[in-house]
This record gives structure tokens, C-alpha cells and sequence, in this order.
């Protein structure tokens, strides 16, 4: 399994992340920032547990992005 975790409140809407994987992030129509798809809130962070099978993509994600607020942990 796989832990993301996202510190929304710093994406500057880029489309990076949603290039790459598209079935776990979307742009928001309301602020334009990115929206971790099937995450809980907690604090600043949203959390997703996936598959590990997600890995590349969001790991494609994480490092596109470039103001570095997307992490991932294999858990
Ligand atoms: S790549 Fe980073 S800055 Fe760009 S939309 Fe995704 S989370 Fe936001």
C-alpha cells in the first residue's frame, strides 16, 4: 500500500499532477488548485491510501510537481 499525502493549500493549479495520473487527481473548478481523488482531511494535509499499483504514476506526480507539496510513502 501506498500513503500520499498532500499539502493542498500551497498548488498553484499546474496540471502536473493530473497529467499523470488522472484517475487520482483533478483540478478543482472553484480555486483551480489540484484535488487528491478518495482523501481524508487532517490538518493542512489530505491523505489517500492506494494500491501499490499507483505507484509510477503518482510517483511521476510528485516529483512534476513543482512546488514539492505531494509525498509518497510505501506503508
Ligand atoms: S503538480 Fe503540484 S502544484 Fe501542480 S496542480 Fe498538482 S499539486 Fe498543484
Amino acid at each position: 500500500m501506498i500513503r500520499i499525502i498532500f499539502q493542498r493549500e500551497k498548488c498553484i493549479g499546474c496540471n502536473a499532477c493530473t497529467e499523470a495520473a488522472r484517475y487520482r487527481w483533478r483540478l478543482s473548478r472553484k480555486d483551480g488548485k489540484s484535488i487528491l481523488l478518495d482523501s481524508i482531511k487532517k490538518r493542512n494535509f489530505y491523505i489517500s491510501i492506494i494500491g501499490d499499483d499507483e505507484w509510477d504514476a503518482n510517483k511521476i506526480a510528485a516529483e512534476s510537481c513543482p512546488v514539492k507539496i505531494i509525498k509518497l510513502e510505501k506503508i
